[in-house]
């Protein structure tokens, strides 16, 4: 049953709940006042709780679009994780960076290893020079990681290896 036909089968017991209440209204003679007050309150109780009903039901159909849109967000996630590698891009740090570099002016940003492994890209920033190494901050969970900078002939140890910008 989909959403709609939910919602449809909701507001048409509504509908005949308030058509009862409208012929009860019309009726004489044949049933006695009493009665007839009885099968009003019972009939707008259900009236009641068929519209509280239709209240959850739109809730619940909200909630249910929500995790539909987390969990396609999650899928691709999952299939983009395959183009990335974690790497130790300094002393005792490490960063997701893409496996396959693209066009040489594209960005390759390091992405906070943390984050990453909670489903999460956080691009790693520039945060301050430090004696050998660059820090970065994750922005997102706080977290500093070690990028090793080239400062002079002394950390010269990695030829060949481009020298990140960032
Ligand atoms: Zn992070």
């Amino acid at each position: 049953m989909g959403w709609t036909d939910g919602f449809g089968l909701i507001n048409s017991g509504i509908d005949t709940g308030k058509a009862l209440v409208a012929s009860i209204k019309k009726l004489t003679g044949a049933v006695d006042q009493e009665m007839r007050n009885d099968l009003n309150l019972k009939i707008g109780d259900l009236i009641d709780t068929m519209q509280r009903m239709r209240d959850e039901f739109a809730l619940l159909r909200d909630r249910f679009a929500d995790l539909e849109r987390e969990n396609a967000q999650l899928r691709e996630f999952e299939i983009d994780r395959e183009n990335y590698v974690l790497e130790a891009i300094g002393p005792h740090s490490t960063a997701y960076v893409r496996k396959t570099a693209g066009a040489s002016n594209e960005a390759h940003p390091h992405l906070c290893a943390h984050c990453f492994d909670r489903k999460e890209k956080s691009i790693l920033q520039f945060e301050k020079h430090d004696a050998r190494t660059d820090v970065l901050k994750c922005h997102a969970c706080g977290s500093t990681v070690h990028i090793s900078a080239d400062r002079g002939p002394s950390v010269l140890s990695a030829p060949g290896r481009p020298r990140a910008i960032w």
